[in-house]
This record gives C-alpha cells, sequence and structure tokens, in this order.
C-alpha cells in the first residue's frame, strides 16, 4: 500500500470526523490508547465545571443537585450500551482490581453454596498480571486452587466437576489475542462453572454481547479504550440472575440498601448498586463521562461495528506494512481478525525497549511489554490509515538507522 492509498481510505473514512473530540498533541502518533486513551476535548472545560460550580458553589448540596450520588448509575448505564449489558445493571467504581475481588469472591460463594467441592479458579498464565494475583490471594483466603491454562487452546481441557469459576480477559493486554467469549462461557456453564471476563481491553475497542455471550459477571477498566483519564474509575457488572444472590465481600455503606438511615447493620442494596464500595470520586468520574461520551458519539455512526472495521482496517495496514519492511520483527498478535483485538504486538529477542523509546523521541507512541513485545494500541475514534502508514515507516527507519542503539533510549523507565 502506498501513503496515497492510505489517504484514500481516510477520504473515505465515515468515522474521520470523530477525531475533533479530542486534544491531540499535533505531530503526535498516539499508539497507546489501550494503556492510557487521550484527553476528550469535552472534558478540561467538563472537570472544571464540577470543580468551579458543582464543588465551588454547590457544596455539598451537589450530592443531590448536580446528580453526584448517581453518577456510578448514569456512567454505568452509557458503558452497559457498549457491553451489551441493559440499563441498571453496570455500575462504575473503584479500579478494575477491585471489582475483580468483588466478583470472583461472590462467584466463588455462588459456585460452592451449589457444590462445596467446586474449589477451583481456571484462568491462563498470560492473563494480565493484576488478574492472577487477585485470584490468587482470594484462593489463599478461602482455601481454593487457581488453574492456569498455558495456551488459549488448553482453557476448556482444564474444566471440570471441581472448577467454580472460569475468569479470562476478553483481549489479551500483551498478545492483543482476543477470546470466543460464547464458546467459553458455554464451557464454563457446561462444566457446571461461571464465566467472568475483563473486558480491559475490549469495552470501546471490541463489539462486546454480555448477555448474548452467555457472560456471567465482568469487570472492565475506565482509562483505556474509553478515554476516562488517568487512573479512571472502572467498572463491574453481574448478571441480573446472579446480582442478589451473594454479597460481594467489600461491603461499604454506598452499596447499603439505604446509605443515609446510618444503622449499623448492613442490607445490600438492590440490584448491580451493592457492588458499590465507598464514595464515588466525583472529578474522575465527570472526566470518564466525557470519555464514554466520545465512544458513544460512534452511535449515528455504526457504533461498535464501525469501529471495529475501522480498528481491523488500521492494525491490518499497519501489521502488513512492518511485516513488508521490518524482517527482524515476529507479528505476535493473530493475523486473522476474528482472533485480534484492536492492537498490534510485535517480537524481538532483544531490542524492544530501545526500539520503542526511539519511536517515543520521533512521536510515535507505543509501548514495551516485558520481555520482548513492542506494542502498539489503535483507537479507531481519533487514529487515522494515514498514522498507521507513517508509524509502520517510522519502525522501519528505526531499525535502518540502527537509532535505537543510542544510550538514551536503554535507560529503563519505571513505567515501560
Ligand atoms: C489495565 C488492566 C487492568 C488494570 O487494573 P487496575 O486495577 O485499573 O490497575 C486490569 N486487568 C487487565 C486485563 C488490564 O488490562
Amino acid at each position: 500500500m502506498t501513503r496515497d492509498d492510505a489517504a484514500a481510505l481516510d477520504a473515505a473514512d465515515p468515522l474521520a470526523p470523530l477525531r475533533q473530540r479530542f486534544r491531540i498533541p499535533p505531530g503526535l502518533i498516539y499508539l497507546d490508547g489501550n494503556s492510557l486513551g487521550v484527553l476528550p476535548a469535552d472534558a478540561p472545560a467538563r472537570v472544571a465545571e464540577v470543580v468551579e460550580r458543582e464543588w465551588g458553589q454547590g457544596l455539598i448540596r451537589s450530592w443531590n443537585e448536580a446528580g453526584w450520588i448517581a453518577l456510578p448509575q448514569r456512567v454505568g448505564d452509557k458503558i452497559a450500551r457498549l457491553v451489551g449489558a441493559g440499563p441498571g445493571e453496570l455500575v462504575v467504581a473503584d479500579s478494575t482490581s477491585v471489582n475483580l475481588y468483588k466478583v470472583l469472591a461472590a462467584a466463588l460463594d455462588i459456585a460452592r453454596a451449589g457444590d462445596p467441592a467446586r474449589t477451583v479458579i481456571v484462568s491462563e498464565r498470560h492473563n494480565f498480571p493484576t488478574d492472577l494475583y487477585i485470584a490468587e490471594s482470594l484462593a489463599r483466603e478461602r482455601g481454593c486452587e487457581l488453574r492456569l491454562a498455558d495456551t488459549p487452546e488448553a482453557i476448556a481441557a482444564q474444566l471440570d466437576s471441581r472448577t467454580a469459576v472460569l475468569m479470562l480477559t476478553h483481549v489479551n493486554y500483551r498478545s492483543g489475542r482476543m477470546h470466543d467469549m460464547a464458546a467459553l462461557s458455554q464451557a464454563a456453564h457446561a462444566a457446571g462453572a461461571l464465566a467472568i471476563w475483563d473486558l480491559a481491553h475490549s469495552a470501546g475497542a471490541v463489539p462486546v454481547d454480555l448477555h448474548g455471550a452467555g457472560a456471567d459477571m465482568a469487570v472492565g477498566c475506565g482509562y483505556k479504550y474509553l478515554n476516562g483519564g488517568p487512573g479512571a474509575p472502572a467498572f463491574v457488572w453481574v448478571h441480573p440472575r446472579h446480582v442478589e444472590r451473594f454479597w460481594q465481600p467489600l461491603a461499604g455503606w454506598i452499596g447499603h440498601a439505604a446509605p443515609f438511615e446510618f444503622t449499623p447493620g448492613y442490607r445490600p442494596a438492590p440490584g448491580i448498586a451493592r457492588y458499590l464500595c465507598g464514595t464515588p470520586p466525583v472529578l474522575s468520574m465527570a472526566a470518564l463521562e466525557c470519555g464514554v461520551d466520545t465512544v458513544l458519539a460512534a452511535e449515528p455512526l455504526g457504533g461498535m461495528r464501525a469501529l471495529r472495521a475501522k480498528s481491523l482496517a488500521l492494525t491490518r495496514l499497519f501489521a502488513d506494512e512492518v511485516g513488508s519492511s521490518c524482517p527482524g520483527l515476529a507479528l505476535a498478535s493473530p493475523r486473522e481478525d476474528a482472533l485480534r483485538g484492536s492492537q498490534v504486538c510485535l517480537r524481538h529477542p532483544e531490542i524492544g525497549y530501545p526500539v520503542i523509546q526511539a519511536l517515543i523521541a520521533r512521536g510515535v507512541i507505543g509501548d514495551f511489554r516485558a520481555p520482548d513485545i513492542l506494542r502498539f494500541g489503535f483507537t479507531p475514534l481519533y487514529l487515522s490509515h494515514v498514522e498507521a502508514w507513517d508509524a509502520a515507516r517510522h519502525v522501519a527507519e528505526v531499525l535502518r538507522t540502527g537509532e535505537w542503539r543510542r544510550p538514551e533510549f536503554n535507560r529503563r523507565n519505571a513505567v515501560t
């Protein structure tokens, strides 16, 4: 493909106007929206308004008058539209790690109430570490076992009559490989287990249909493809058939049926509200709402289906161009569209880290995931085909010129 071919794709791209909804530094090719989404253009004014007017002037009255207390549900209902959940079924709260703790604990309770011998959590060794750490700590706390499949293909064989829950991340953070949520949820159910899905790299990136796929519970991240800002709160969904069966373990006052009765005993709120714990972070939620609105802005233009089609075109373009110009880099994400999320990963046994640093110095932002992965996330809301093409050319030039050898590109930062 030539650069002109890429420009022609941009000229015909119905989603191109969505880029105006973001503030992207000029000249930057940002391929890290899978780690921290870019700033929505509406967010600075909205956050300033919440600070100056709602907080500054309204003060405590704003819990009611500005609707602060309902933010977890209001923003939750917007995210629900992106992941195939119903209204009133999903709330924004805490971090992904904390929400995973809540749903995993509830799932273990549900499974063991049915059969006390169900004590195994099945996941995969290449899952995101925090997911595994949370599962490991719950397994210790409850005398359960964490069983890890070494490959995606080996997961189903790990499920048996002792399995309580299958806990997976839908799109792998490192490889970009996407699971078949419906098939694996069904496999979990066939074994008598529940299915929990982490949508950190899915929500706002690929179409998700939690109800259609038969998922039982899900969590996801606010600061990646939802563009909610650094440390944005996360979300949690529990299927209505399970939501009132158990307490989640972090019973806090905001998840109480009547927080302002200040009673000494806990009574869980009906529905998903019981998965709230403490006071919502209002400033962060205001920013997150702006981010979620950027994704919802695609709805009149074809929504997640249209975003997915563009995302696949961008990742295919980038992978093809790098493939033809950089023989030293192996493609580490699936070539097959149905198996690939919204990112492209390349592998090099030695020089991944300095190559990424050299690219960042050129204004092409990707990231490095140890030990050997160069990771490039493609957010179809704001990226163009020309940017994907240019990024591939930069990768080729960094390799051809040996620029990555410079000492400053070989010093490790704390965040890679
Ligand atoms: C990014 C990510 C998280 C982040 O969890 P936090 O609690 O928000 O830090 C969790 N799980 C997966 C799979 C992720 O990709």
